[in-house]
């Protein structure tokens, strides 16, 4: 195994479920920011990992005193390199900048446990010429994903085709059942209380603008959709629903051409999805989040509330522009989530960036990485010039 992104919130989880199966799995790999110097030196010294990668070279000497057995590695390069390295490589870098190890795990063709959202959905032309490298193969570790993963699954070998619709869970956030006019003045912390997950601040601000699904709705057409992927099914984007279900225990359906719903169910805990996609094709043998049915009670289901979460509509609105138009999205999101964190721009604001940046886009075709890059760095400018002159 290799991990991206092993001392965040995915990557520590990662380590977590391969500590619950030591003699399944070896570490091959870390790689990280950087940032987190202490973390990265305490995981490598438990593992002993051949390689060690860091985006950032600040730190470099430290990591060299402190592990001596370790090949270390280091700049921009450094943590696409780790996706060679191992048979499967977890993607838990945070945003765009996990594009890199998407491209390099799935051009080395091996199997790439994806948590990253990001570079699928702003480089999505991109990454699906990738995946058709001979050996290369992608499992979702978004927990949505990997639930229609294993829904398809369960109708095999003629199942996928007859898939008719996807409908992927929200928990609808921390702000779910407020109105637009009541959502005006919510603070960061509010905004990082997610009632049932415990993610990174990205992507808990995502869940609370809903943009969250909004990204992964342009993921499962990218995983799922057409035209048919490795997965085979071909699904359009008015075939991929979102409904608000508050429990977070159904993790995402699959209704087929006969009417038949099949829905993956467990208590919401990152670890069994990154143990799917670390097993597949068999299963982990350790259990995360099984339910106890006596226990559960009720799971609600309702539709998501598009005047106060609009960012749901824009991704939708994205998704069907297509090419370049997810990484515009994608870039603006980045901007508009740092500068909302950073106190610079209230919550609403940010749908209102997203528009902005999504009203000018270019029409620019996303057929190579430099025109995607490209496209993100002119969206990320275009958003922070939109957000330097708010009043
Ligand atoms: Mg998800």
């Amino acid at each position: 195994m290799a991990v991206a992104g092993s001392t965040g919130s995915i990557g520590t989880q990662t380590l977590d479920v391969i500590a619950a199966e030591p003699d399944r799995y070896r570490v091959v790999a870390l790689g990280a920011s950087g940032h987190n110097v202490d973390g990265l030196v305490g995981q490598a010294k438990a593992l002993r990992p051949d390689v060690v990668a860091v985006a950032d070279v600040a730190n470099l000497d430290r990591l060299k005193a402190e592990l001596p057995d370790c090949e270390l590695r280091a700049g921009s390069d450094a943590l696409a390199s780790i996706g060679t390295e191992a048979d499967v490589c977890v993607n838990g870098v945070v945003g765009f900048a996990g594009l890199s190890v998407t491209m390099a795990t799935l051009e080395a063709g091996k199997r790439l446990a994806l948590a990253n959202k990001e570079s699928l959905i702003a480089a999505g032309p991109v990454v699906q010429r990738a995946r058709r490298t001979p050996g290369a193969e992608l499992v979702p570790v978004d927990s949505e994903h990997c639930a229609v993963h294993q829904c398809l699954r369960s109708a095999d070998p003629d199942g996928p085709r007859r898939a008719a619709r996807i409908v992927l869970t929200a928990s609808g956030g921390p702000f779910r059942g407020r109105s637009r006019e009541n959502l005006a003045d919510v603070t960061i912390d509010d905004a990082l209380a997610h009632p049932t997950w415990k993610m990174g601040p990205k992507i808990t601000v995502d869940s609370s603008t809903l943009m969250n699904k909004g990204l992964e709705v342009i993921e499962a057409h990218e995983l799922f959709g057409e035209p048919a992927g490795a997965a085979g099914v071909g699904l359009r984007y008015d075939q991929i629903d979102v409904v608000v279900h508050p429990q977070s225990i159904v993790h995402s359906l699959v209704t087929f051409t006969d009417g038949a719903t099949i829905g993956q169910l467990s208590l919401p805990d990152m670890r069994l999805p990154i143990a799917y996609a670390l097993a597949w094709p068999d299963r982990s043998t350790v259990a995360f989040g099984p339910i106890d049915w006596a226990e559960l009670g009720r799971l609600d289901f309702e539709p998501p509330d598009l005047v106060a979460f609009p960012c749901l509509v824009l991704a939708y609105e994205a998704g069907r522009m297509g090419e370049t138009a997810p990484a515009w999205l994608n870039a603006a999101n980045e901007t508009a989530v740092a500068a909302f964190l950073d106190g610079r721009i209230p919550w609403n604001g940010i749908p209102d960036v997203l528009e902005a940046v999504l009203s000018r886009h270019d029409g620019g075709r996303a057929d190579s990485v430099d025109a995607v890059i490209d496209a993100d760095r002119h969206a990320r400018a275009l958003a922070a010039n939109l957000l330097a002159r708010r009043p």
